[in-house]
């Protein structure tokens, strides 16, 4: 992999763990890397909790000075105001979070998620100097109907509509017949899809934003698949579902060998 681009593996818990499970889970996930001897400079790790877990992540992290980044699962592409429910991206700055998750297909099919409203969040997210993971990704009829990089493609270029900027953002390639499946796409479609979304960095934001974006792939990555896909030139890490709430499972993942 490029040197400029460390490996990032961020887990994604979805709607699981409240903050009291959280607290032990992160402690665990923590001494288990340590035991390894994991190397955080060598590889990154990030966890992806719910939102009423945050703070007792954030207090933990820095208490215990873990070196594990965080961020949340989404957020709301407007600062503050009369929106029910909504989360902005100025109380996730405020939280110490880093990253974002933005775009993810769960978000897209049950919520109904616009192109148009993940390009704003990704505007938001980087308004508050949160890193936007910004997740794409073609379903089954999709790759039958267009071929394997044309939808993510796509809702990249709409993703990075209102991006103006070198912006530090990470994207996510994640099939939505792969996620949660147990049917991951073989490192050579990841590879493909990855590349060619390079290419659409390159053509928007420029070859330096190209060269420094870390492109995850995403859907039922586990211990024994991860190795495969980060011995591809493009893949620069895993958006892990299922496999990050099982602690064995998640760092077996970091501590990939390739
Ligand atoms: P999975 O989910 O690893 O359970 O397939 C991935 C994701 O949705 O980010």
């Amino acid at each position: 992999n490029n040197p400029r681009r460390t490996p990032l593996i961020a887990g994604n818990w979805k709607m699981n763990l409240d903050h009291l499970q959280a607290i032990a889970f992160v402690q665990k996930l923590a001494w288990s890397l340590k035991d390894a001897r994991h190397d955080f400079t060598a590889v990154e790790v990030a966890v992806f909790p719910p939102f009423t877990d945050l703070r007792s992540v954030q207090t933990l992290v820095a208490a215990d000075k873990l070196p594990l980044a965080f961020g949340a699962q989404d957020l709301s592409e407007h600062d503050s105001g009369a929106y029910t429910g909504e989360i902005s991206g100025a109380f996730l700055a405020q939280l110490e979070c880093q990253y974002v998750i933005i775009g993810h297909s769960e978000r897209r099919t049950l919520h109904a998620e616009t192109d148009e409203q993940v390009a704003a969040k990704v505007v938001a997210a980087l308004r508050h100097n949160l890193v936007p993971i910004i997740c794409v990704g073609e379903t089954a009829a999709d790759l039958e109907l267009h071929g394997p990089s044309a939808v993510p493609v796509a809702q990249l270029r709409a993703a990075l509509a209102g991006v103006t900027r070198a912006a530090d953002i990470v994207v996510a390639y994640e099939p939505v017949w792969a996620i949660g499946s147990g049917q991951a796409a073989t490192p050579e479609q990841a590879e493909q899809v990855a590349a060619a979304l390079r290419a659409v960095l390159n053509e928007t934001l420029g070859q330096d934003v190209a060269d420094k974006t870390r492109i995850l792939y995403g859907g039922s990555v586990k211990a024994v698949n991860i190795a495969g896909f980060m011995r591809e030139p493009n893949v620069d890490g895993a958006l892990v579902g299922g496999a990050s709430l099982d602690i064995d499972e998640f760092s077996g993942i970091v501590r990939y060998q390739k």
